[in-house]
């Protein structure tokens, strides 16, 4: 029994998806231009697809499993679970208006004409904010629509604003956020789902592990309990007496937003020798 997952052909999510198979140890070799592969060591069939033809697939049981931006299987209404969001992909599916649109609320898209590549979301943020407009759907190149006399506004999707910014247009409301996520078909056979949460374990280990950091250091015998009463850990942190007499060298872990606070007080009480490191996994 094998697990189908299908992923982006060729865009912005190809490269994440293919790396977090190979940091969860899953062997495939990319061939330019083929349509599915296998992996050498994880029963698991790689089928590459255009983004917005998964949730269909997935759907259909073609394809068991895939990764996909939450946009995608939101706009596409199909039934899928999703499963695990995957931390990268991220952006967000914006409302924009020329620059000089004199945008206030979100009352003044009432009687406009909004271009998007996601119809049922926008359809869906309209009738929640009680607004009347005509939503022309277009495929592709949409930020060049209030230009070109299709549109007086777009919905589309934005991550640095740079596209907007260089069309002449202003974000002015975000309709939806949005991040890769893995998402599955709902009736998958008792061994697909077995693969399928050995398959989540690993992305699980490797998602934590991204925000952690191993830390090590040493410190005066008589700074311990301070400088451990600053540390999380995952248990406690590890003690190990130094060679040179009244050290200890202290192991932990940090998540990496608390970095760099954590990282200064341990300084300010007298710990030394600090290294960093990053994980590669962690199971808890
Ligand atoms: P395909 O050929 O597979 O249909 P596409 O052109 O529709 O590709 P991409 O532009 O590669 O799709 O985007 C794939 C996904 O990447 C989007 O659905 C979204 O979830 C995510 N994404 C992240 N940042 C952005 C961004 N700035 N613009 C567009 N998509 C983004
Ligand atoms: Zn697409």
């Amino acid at each position: 029994m094998k697990l189908k997952i299908a992923i982006q052909k060729s865009g912005r999510l190809h490269d994440d998806s293919i790396k977090l198979l190979k940091e969860c140890g899953i062997d495939i070799n990319n061939g330019v231009n083929k349509l599915k592969t296998e992996a050498s060591n994880f029963p698991l069939e790689v089928f590459f697809l255009r983004d917005d033809d998964i949730p269909q697939y997935i759907e259909d049981g073609v394809a068991d499993i895939g990764i996909v931006g939450e946009n995608v299987v939101l706009e596409k209404k199909k039934q899928v679970n999703i499963v695990e969001k995957l931390g990268f992909g991220k952006c967000r599916l914006s409302m924009a208006v020329p620059k000089s649109f004199e945008y206030t609320t979100v009352k003044d898209l009432e009687n406009t004409r909004i271009a998007t590549s996601y119809p049922l979301i926008v359809q869906e943020f309209l009738q929640r904010n009680g607004i009347r407009a005509e939503i022309h759907e277009i495929s592709g190149s949409v930020e060049i629509a209030p230009g070109i006399g299709l549109a007086d506004a777009i919905c589309d999707l934005v991550s640095s604003g740079s596209t907007l910014f260089m069309n002449g247009l202003k974000e002015v409301e975000t309709v939806l956020k949005s991040e890769a996520v893995l998402a599955a078909c709902h009736n998958l056979q008792p061994e697909q789902q077995v693969l399928l949460d050995k398959l989540v374990f690993r992305i699980q280990a490797v998602k934590r592990a991204k925000n952690t950091k191993y830390i090590l250091l040493n410190a005066p015998n008589e700074k311990l309990n301070e400088i451990i009463g600053l540390l999380p850990g995952m248990k406690s942190p590890t003690v190990l007496p130094l060679a040179q007499e009244g050290w200890s060298s202290v192991h932990s872990v940090l998540n990496e937003n608390d970095f760099w606070d954590i990282i200064e007080n341990l300084k300010a009480a007298g710990a030394q020798g600090i290294l960093v490191v990053p994980i590669e996994k962690m199971v808890i």
